[in-house]
C-alpha cells in the first residue's frame, strides 16, 4: 500500500512523529497508521468460529464483534453484525439515537438521517437479499459497492495465541521428516495443532466512516454466510445466528415492553391470522344468509337489487381490508351493520 499519496496519513516511524499514547500498533506490519486530521480512524473486528474446549452444553461458539477507538477508549463488544443491524434499523432521528457509530464518526453522524442516500441503498440491498439469498453473495456485494461508488475498507487477519500457549513452538508438535524444509514443517505443524494453540482468527477492518463500518459488517456477514432477516414483529433487521428460518428478533417488542419479539411475535401474528380467519368466516356467513333470502323470494325484485348493491359495497370494503386500508375490526363492524336486508336501502 502506498500511503504517500495521502497528505493526512503519516507512517509514524518514517516521519519520526511520536504516536499518541495508547495508539494501536498494527502488529502485522509493525507500523501505526494514523489519520492526523482528527484521528478518526477506528476498527471493527469480528471473530467467528468454534472453541476446542468443550463447555457443559457442548462446543462453545465464538460470535463476537468489537468496535474500537483507542483515542477515545471506546471498546464495545457485541454479537457479530449486531451494531450494524441496529444501525440500519433506526427509524426516526438517527442523530439522537445514541448508536455507537455516531460516536466513532462524528463527522458523518452530523449529516446522517433516515433518508440518507447510503442508508436507503443499503436497506434496499438488504431487502433484496432477505427476499432472495442469491443477492448475499460476494459478487453481488461487489456489484452493489461498484454501482454505489463504495469500497470494502482495508482489513487484516490477526492470529492470537490462546492464553498460556504464547510460548508454544509449533514445530515441536510434529517431527520433521526427511527432506522437509522449515516452511513445510511449520505449515504442517500448524495444521496438526488444530485449534489448540491459536484462537480463531480475528478479522479487523480499518474504518473512517459509518459507511465503512456498515460495509465491513456486511462483508463479514456475507463471506461467513450469516443469515440476515427482518423481524416480522418489529420490522427491524437482525442476524439469525442459529436458524436461518427464524422470523423474530431478540429485541424488546414494541408492542409489549416485558417481552422480546421472539416471545411476543408469534402470538401477535397468531392473533392477526385469527382475525383474518374470523373476517373470512363472518363474510361467508353473511353472504350465504343474504343469498338464501334472495332465492327464497324469487319474485321480490327489491330484495335481489338490495343484495346486488350490498355485494358491490362489500367487495369494495373487502378489497380495502385485504390491501390494509381498513382494519379487521372496522370491516367486521361494517358486516355486522349490514348483515340483513335493509328496507330503507333505496332511500340511502
Ligand atoms: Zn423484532
Amino acid at each position: 500500500m502506498l500511503y504517500n499519496d495521502y497528505d493526512d496519513i503519516v507512517i509514524y516511524n518514517a516521519y519520526r512523529v511520536k504516536a499518541p499514547e495508547g495508539a494501536r500498533v498494527i502488529d502485522r506490519i509493525q507500523l501505526a497508521i494514523y489519520n492526523i486530521e482528527g484521528n478518526k480512524m477506528f476498527t471493527i473486528a469480528f471473530r467467528d468460529g468454534t472453541h476446542s474446549e468443550k463447555e457443559c452444553e457442548g462446543v462453545a461458539v465464538f460470535n463476537e464483534e468489537y468496535l474500537r477507538d483507542p483515542y477515545r477508549q471506546i471498546n464495545i463488544k457485541s454479537k457479530i453484525g449486531q451494531t450494524f443491524m441496529d444501525f440500519v434499523s433506526i427509524s426516526g432521528d438517527i442523530r439522537n439515537s445514541g448508536h455507537p457509530y455516531l460516536t466513532l464518526d462524528e463527522d458523518t453522524a452530523e449529516n446522517v438521517t433516515a433518508d440518507s442516500w447510503f442508508l436507503v441503498q443499503l436497506r434496499k440491498f438488504l431487502d433484496l437479499g432477505i427476499e432472495n439469498e442469491e443477492f448475499f453473495t460476494v459478487s453481488s456485494l461487489m456489484y452493489f459497492l461498484h454501482i454505489s461508488g463504495l469500497q470494502i475498507p482495508a482489513f487484516y487477519h490477526e492470529l492470537i495465541y490462546k492464553k498460556g500457549k504464547e510460548n508454544t513452538c509449533l514445530e515441536d508438535l510434529v517431527p520433521a521428516t526427511e527432506g522437509m524444509d522449515h516452511f513445510e514443517h511449520s505449515m504442517r505443524a500448524f495444521l496438526a495443532s488444530g485449534n489448540k494453540v491459536f484462537q480463531d482468527p480475528l478479522m479487523t477492518y480499518e474504518c473512517e466512516t459509518i459507511e465503512d463500518a456498515c460495509i465491513a459488517s456486511l462483508h463479514f456477514l456475507i463471506t461467513h454466510k450469516f443469515h440476515i432477516r427482518k423481524c416480522k414483529n418489529c420490522g427491524r433487521y437482525f442476524v439469525a445466528y442459529l436458524r436461518s428460518d427464524t422470523e423474530y428478533c431478540d429485541r424488546r417488542s414494541p408492542y409489549n415492553v416485558n417481552k422480546t419479539c421472539k416471545e411476543d411475535g408469534p402470538k401477535r401474528t397468531f392473533d392477526a391470522s385469527v382475525n383474518a380467519d374470523t373476517v373470512k368466516k363472518t363474510l361467508q356467513k353473511v353472504d350465504i344468509a343474504r343469498r338464501m333470502r334472495v332465492s327464497r323470494n324469487p319474485d321480490n325484485a327489491d330484495i335481489k337489487q338490495e343484495y346486488e348493491a350490498w355485494k358491490k359495497s362489500m367487495r369494495k370494503m373487502r378489497d380495502q381490508y385485504y390491501s390494509g386500508g381498513i382494519t379487521a375490526e372496522y370491516f367486521l363492524d361494517w358486516l355486522e351493520a349490514h348483515k340483513r336486508y335493509n328496507q330503507d336501502w333505496k332511500t340511502k
